[in-house]
């Protein structure tokens, strides 16, 4: 049986900035992962100010224009058949980034493995023990790991949490209909995203001349089929334009995209982080940049002495950036009325904190968070914070100051 200070499962952007700063803080850290298909990538991007925050967590090279695209900014058909555009390059957070994940996932993993923790391949995770002072995991055929803390960062599938019953509160039944296909779109090197009856599409031109196209509706409202996805995409605007021509003979399939959160975010001796913990709709592409800020703000709250305080912290900065996100996404969709027979939009018109999302609390959290981490890596040779967008207003607050939708 192998022994560890930290187990962590799930080697997604949370998982490894969880893995970063307990493994800093000289916390023996184990990172669970099993191979993930590449097809299942959504075509993420950073918003601007983004790109600052992962490249403290995981060093400068996590993001280069030769593995990743600087975005331009984002164009939105949003409220009207108008084609609005945000462009980044006047934005004082700097550039967006749309990511190749496999390349980005492959970084941080070097990066987790440089900073000391260990990342072990597993098919299976088998049944899990609480002992007095130790967690047990059974890996089968005959290996075990022993860990006085763990960490569950498995996505979606939050497979720690199902095995502690602790439930996921979902605000919606969303999924995402998506297919990446080689790219022959319009050139515009960024997001484009159209809101239509019962839903919003999003195509992004992706690294390496692909290009991904989603539909995104609630699980009730889709008429299943590839043909229905080309028929809906053909009475767009201006997405099926801007997607190219390959879209219509491009095969999609459906993903979950809800946006939900854990019923506990932590307890004796575990903690969740990112998707496993809060997922975020894919309207607002703050779910990679939260999973890490969040993971390594969880990573360096293990490691302190006073790990309680610390762990409140953490969860309060948690659940607020998730109250102003979905205050954003009740926002946004207030914003669309030209549907009033739609079931989509009122079901997210509910009444919001409209004030609260458009202050960008996040900003103070992303402010503190730098603070703590700063202090953190105060013994490591590498500055990890200077460039947290600190002073500067953040991602999301920007995002909802903008006249369209400026987040995708
Ligand atoms: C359609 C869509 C579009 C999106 N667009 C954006 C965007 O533009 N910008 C943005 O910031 N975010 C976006 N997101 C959200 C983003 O993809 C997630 O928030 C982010 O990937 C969460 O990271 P994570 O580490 O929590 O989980 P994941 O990235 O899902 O990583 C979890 C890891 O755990 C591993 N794992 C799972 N089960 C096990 C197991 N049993 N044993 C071992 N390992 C396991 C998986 O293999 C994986 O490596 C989008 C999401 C969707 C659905």
């Amino acid at each position: 049986m192998r022994d560890c200070d930290v187990l962590i499962v799930g080697a997604g952007p949370a998982g490894c900035a969880t893995a970063m700063l307990a493994a800093r803080s000289g916390l023996s850290t184990v990172v669970l992962d099993r191979p993930r298909p590449a097809q299942m990538w959504a075509g993420e991007s950073l918003p601007p100010g983004m790109g600052n925050l992962v490249r403290s967590v995981f060093g400068a090279d996590i993001l280069s224009e030769s593995d990743h695209r600087c975005a331009v900014g984002t164009r939105s058909v949003w409220g009207s058949t108008a084609l609005v555009e945000t462009d980044f390059l006047a934005n004082p957070l700097g550039e967006g980034w749309i990511l190749d994940r496999a390349r980005f996932d492959a970084a941080a993993r070097k990066a987790v493995l440089a900073q000391g923790a260990d990342i072990v391949q597993v098919r299976h995770i088998g049944p899990l023990t609480q002992g007095l002072s130790a967690w047990h995991l059974d890996l089968g055929d005959g290996a075990s790991l022993r860990t006085r803390f763990l960490v569950d960062a498995s996505g979606r599938s939050r497979i720690l949490l199902r095995r502690l019953s602790i439930r996921r509160i979902a605000a919606d039944r969303q999924i995402a209909i998506l297919s990446v296909y080689p790219d022959d779109g319009d050139g515009y090197c960024g997001t484009t995203v159209e809101a239509v009856a019962e839903g919003w599409w999003y195509t992004t031109p992706l690294p390496c001349g692909r290009r991904v196209l989603a539909y995104v509706t609630d699980t009730d409202l889709w008429q299943h089929g590839t043909r229905n996805w080309h028929a809906l995409l053909r009475q767009t605007h201006h997405v099926g334009r801007c997607a190219g021509r390959r879209a219509l003979s491009a095969w999609p399939n459906a993903y979950p995209a809800g946006t939900a959160q854990a019923e506990h975010l932590a307890g004796e001796n575990w903690l969740a982080v990112g998707d496993a913990a809060m997922s975020f709709d894919p309207l607002s592409s703050q779910g990679l940049a939260s999973a890490v800020l969040m993971g390594a703000k969880a990573g360096d709250a293990i490691a302190r002495p006073n790990r309680d305080a610390a762990f409140e912290a953490w969860a309060e900065d948690y659940r607020m950036l998730f109250a102003e996100h979905a205050d954003l996404r009740t926002y946004y969709a207030g914003l669309e009325r030209r549907w009033p027979d739609s079931a989509f939009w009122p079901r997210r018109q509910e009444t919001g904190n409209q004030a609260r999302a458009l202050r960008g609390m996040s900003r103070a959290i992303i402010s503190r968070t730098s603070e703590q981490l700063s202090s953190a890596s105060s013994a490591s040779s590498t500055s990890l914070v200077c460039d947290f967008p600190s002073t500067r207003e953040s991602a999301s607050s920007a995002m909802a100051r903008s006249s369209a939708i400026g987040s995708r």
